[in-house]
């Protein structure tokens, strides 16, 4: 058995100077029942906990390390930059140059700003939408996770998911009732919102591969129907690809689905682990931003130097080939975790799309957010705690995804699905 000692003891303290003891609140596992660990590094494909325990790692800091922990040109290229200062609060050429790699990659990103998170790049995304069109409501879909700003926290994913929390108190009702939802994949769902509210809908948010209920794929004529529901009655579609973004495939799920977006938001992979989000789009619609336009936009640390150099960095290591490599890993991880469960008759759904992959303990297939609640989440905590005893470390929750770094070998492949095979002994 593992020791989780030191863990246990850091976790008594955190809990008396953090609220759960964490500053993000699916890390402190409550869901799954146990105490988190504390990680004292990460190397490649691996991190380790203050006990001195070695985990093959798959949550990669919820998607940022495409390259896995520490790579080395990432270090090497942050350490050069420090020593040039943290910040200067003026333009830097690197901000120009993630620009221009990102509006390469995601050419329907034409012009964008830099923020610090995920979250900001929503919330601005939404303000600019609401401001291009006069328009006050905005649709997201059940399930789906756009950060925690007031308007996107109704019927979200990933932490609210986990604690079924529907709506955060403290979120006034008047901006909730500007917030329409919809179940994820609904297509006649989505025409009547249009047929009761379609002059009022700023614009609709979507996850075009949703990543905060577990791994759940958009149809394609779903995400064509908000294109075409959206341009019919003049609002916006933004393509929420916080996580998607060089994740679901190098160009994004808008290159996988082949639907150019209004505006797209992106963090996670664009930042290579350190704080950075992107919202971006049409021309048109990004000069209404201050100062060109009226639309109020701004941050201390937006397009901060080290965190710009950790984008480029990162970026600058990625191509098909190794996206082609990653795909084909998970593809088998997946089929070896199907063959485990069904040798031991759990009944199980793996998804997958790219780098991001997740199973529900389900008998049907899982469209949407109420397929995924129809999940064995009392068996998911037993086997996730067997799972930490092997050495894989996964998301501690049913609301979230698992991601490969290019650092993940076919032999650690092999391992996991091993480890898989021996929890579902333990466990059934
Ligand atoms: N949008 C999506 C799709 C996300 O998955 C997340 C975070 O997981 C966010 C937005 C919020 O990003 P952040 O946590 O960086 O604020």
């Amino acid at each position: 058995m593992r020791d989780f000692t030191k863990s246990k003891q850091a976790f008594v303290e955190s809990s008396q100077l953090m609220p759960g003891g964490v500053n993000s609140p699916v890390r402190a596992f409550k869901n799954v029942g146990g105490d988190p660990l504390f990680i004292d590094h990460g190397k490649g494909s691996h991190i380790y906990d203050i006990d001195g325990n070695d985990y093959i790692d798959y949550v990669m800091s919820w998607g940022p390390l495409i390259l896995g922990h520490a790579d080395d040109k990432v270090v090497a290229d942050l350490q050069a930059a420090v020593t040039k200062g943290t910040s200067y609060g003026a333009p830097t050429l690197l901000e120009s140059q993630l620009a221009k790699m990102v509006q390469k990659i995601v050419p329907s990103i034409e012009m964008m700003r830099m923020v610090s998170s995920g979250t900001e790049a929503t919330m601005s995304a939404i303000r600019l939408a609401r401001g291009y069109t006069h328009r006050d409501k905005i649709v997201k879909f059940i399930g789906n996770y756009h950060g925690h700003s007031d308007s996107l926290l109704v019927d979200a994913g990933s932490g609210l998911a986990t604690f079924n929390i529907t709506k955060s108190p403290g979120v006034p009702e008047a901006l909730a009732y500007d917030t329409l939802t919809v179940a994820y994949n609904d297509e006649a769902a989505i025409k009547d919102v249009f047929a009761a509210h379609g002059d009022e809908i700023a614009c609709v948010i979507v996850e075009p591969v949703a990543g905060n209920m577990g791994v759940v794929p958009a149809k394609k004529s779903f995400l064509q129907t908000l294109r075409q529901v959206t341009s019919e009655h003049g609002a916006l579609l933004i393509f929420d690809e916080v996580m998607t973004g060089f994740r679901a495939a190098f160009h994004g799920a808008q290159a996988l689905y082949g639907i150019t977006p209004d505006l797209t938001t992106l963090g996670k992979v664009v930042g290579g682990g350190l704080p950075v989000g992107v919202f971006g789009g049409r021309r048109d619609i990004m000069h209404k931003i201050t100062p060109d336009g009226p639309i109020y936009h701004a941050g201390t640390l937006s397009g901060n130097p080290l965190a710009m150099t950790g984008g480029i960095s990162t970026i600058q290591q990625l191509n098909e080939d190794l996206y082609t490599a990653m795909d084909k890993k998970v593809t088998r991880l997946m089929a070896g975790i199907a063959a485990a469960a069904k040798q031991y008759q759990v009944p199980i759904v793996t998804h997958h799309v790219g780098t991001m992959w997740s199973y529900f303990f389900n008998e049907h297939d899982v469209e949407n957010f109420a397929d995924v609640q129809q999940s064995d989440q009392a068996y998911f905590a037993k086997f996730y705690k067997a799972l930490l005893q092997e050495g894989i470390y996964t998301a501690p929750s049913q609301f979230e995804t698992n991601f490969i770094s290019t650092k993940h070998t076919d032999a650690e492949i092999d391992q996991t699905i091993a480890a898989f095979e021996r929890a579902f002994a333990a466990v059934s």
